[in-house]
């Protein structure tokens, strides 16, 4: 069996962290990358290693910086010719009024979530048109498709996030290549660790599931996802427990 690569950004915890495992125990070679968190980052590799037949590599790098996107795909060159499969998982959120929010925290959150999108696709696109195959998963949220009040930019770079995963899979249909996005609801993630317990309590009480996912959840369907046919492709799927 041909040995295939992922890579998968975010990878030191919560949703990244779950997907990275999820692939390698699949028998994926995985590409992990965060910004900062380098030990988290470390324990996911040793679990990896861990595994029978195991294998990752650390591309440590902020992915809202194309230089360091360009560095760390030099970096993946020197393992394999291209990746079999992106996902766009690193992110962060912010909570409060627009009009509170300072320029230096609006470019911050377009860099990660959806400039970083736009930096990994663009590296990741030209081997896989070489190849004429590829996926890309990008994980999105489901404010991105209805909007949240106190997550205006957060709900705005999520929609860009959707609206790149539609345009890049009618461009990149030709090349078979499949280009998705999984529009997360509430996933029990550090993300979402500010929130009080009454608060917790509450949101889980808004929730048709009545609580909140297990980023396993994810992981599991994002596989499922990039494994289902080219066919399948520019597409938003929801996993919110029917909260939207
Ligand atoms: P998390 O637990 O906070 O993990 C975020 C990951 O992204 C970390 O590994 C973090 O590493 C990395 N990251 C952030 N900015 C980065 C950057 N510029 N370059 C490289 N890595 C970066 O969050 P999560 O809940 O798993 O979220 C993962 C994705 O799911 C995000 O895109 C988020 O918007 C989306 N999502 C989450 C939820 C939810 O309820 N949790 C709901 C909808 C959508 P460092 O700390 O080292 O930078």
């Amino acid at each position: 069996m041909n040995q295939k690569y992922i890579l998968v950004t975010g990878a030191s915890r919560g949703i990244g962290r779950s997907i990275a495992l999820k692939f390698a125990r699949e028998g994926y070679h995985v590409f992990l990358n965060c910004r900062t968190s380098l030990n988290e980052l470390e324990e996911v590799q040793n679990k990896i290693l861990s595994m029978p037949g195991g294998s990752c590599t650390i591309t440590t790098g902020d992915v809202g910086d194309p230089d360091q996107v360009r560095r760390m795909f030099q970096e993946i060159h020197k393992i394999c010719p291209g990746l079999d499969v992106l996902v766009n998982n690193a992110g962060i959120s912010h909570i409060g009024l627009l009009i509170d929010m300072t320029d230096n925290e609006w470019d911050r959150l377009l860099a990660s979530n959806l400039s970083s999108a736009f930096y990994c696709s663009r590296e990741a696109l030209k081997d896989m048109v070489s190849a004429k195959s590829g996926r890309i998963l990008n994980i999105s949220s489901m404010w991105g498709t209805v909007g949240a009040s106190c997550e205006a930019a957060y709900s705005a770079v999520k929609s860009g996030m959707n609206g790149l995963t539609k345009a890049l899979a009618k461009e990149y249909a030709p090349s078979h290549i499949a280009v998705n996005a999984l529009a997360c609801g509430v996933i029990d993630t550090e993300m979402n660790h500010q929130l009080s317990a009454e608060e917790r309590a509450a949101l889980a009480e808004d929730i048709p599931a009545g609580r909140f996912a297990d980023p396993d959840e994810v992981a599991d369907l994002a596989w499922q996802i990039i494994n289902s046919p080219e066919y399948m492709t520019g597409q938003v799927i929801g996993i919110d427990g029917g909260y939207i």
